[in-house]
């Protein structure tokens, strides 16, 4: 909550967002590009349209519902909604935010763990603007190529024995990849 919010009337979640992310909430006419070009939406229990339908509704439940979804670790700020949304919404940046708040509130859904971890570390590791999109390659890779719970480590190898094509040319530092990916795996420190 703010202090330069009317006292007297309680922030709604949209305008809590609004003023974390500057996101206008009510913007969306729910036209569903975003989730038509979302590489992840097939695999998310809420594609992005939806988790703007429903941060529109201001409904605790829903935000909860939000807290605690996979959609939100599984979105890998590829910016593709965003370069779609005719009202220029930018869903990663509320992405983002919710994934700070679901850790806060320590509502991270338990099948997210080995993503949260590799954010995690990934974040510790390397420059985190420059090296976004080859998290999101990996993740992305995974997605469509396996079930979420089983080994997410299993690409960083095929990048590390250049097997997963056309990826190895667009990646430079598939030896840094590995590194944090054998981080990732003895990291003692990851608690969620
Ligand atoms: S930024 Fe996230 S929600 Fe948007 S298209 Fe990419 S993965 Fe989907
Ligand atoms: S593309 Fe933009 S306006 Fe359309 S549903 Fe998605 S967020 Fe809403």
């Amino acid at each position: 909550m703010s202090a330069s919010h009317d006292q007297h009337h309680p922030m709604t979640l949209s305008g809590e967002l609004r003023m974390d992310t500057g996101v206008i909430i009510n913007k969306c006419y729910q036209c569903g590009k975003c989730s038509a070009g979302c590489p992840l939406s097939s695999e998310m229990d809420y594609p992005p349209s939806l988790v703007m339908r429903m941060l529109q509704t201001d409904d605790p439940k829903n935000y909860d519902k939000l807290l605690k979804s996979m959609t939100i670790w599984l979105c890998v700020s590829c910016e593709m909604c965003l370069t779609r949304c005719p009202m220029e919404i930018d869903i990663p940046r509320l992405m983002d935010n919710l994934r700070q708040k679901s850790v806060r509130a320590k509502k991270t859904n338990p099948q997210a763990k080995k993503i949260i971890a590799f954010h995690k570390s990934f974040l510790d590791s390397i420059n985190y603007t420059g090296r976004l999109y080859e998290m999101g390659m990996v993740v992305d890779y995974k997605m469509r190529t396996g079930a979420m719970t089983q080994d997410v480590m299993i690409a960083p190898k095929m990048f590390v024995k250049g097997k997963l094509n056309p990826i190895p040319e667009i990646i430079k530092g598939r030896k840094k990849i590995a590194e944090i990916f054998n981080r990732v795996q003895n990291n003692k420190e990851v608690k969620l």
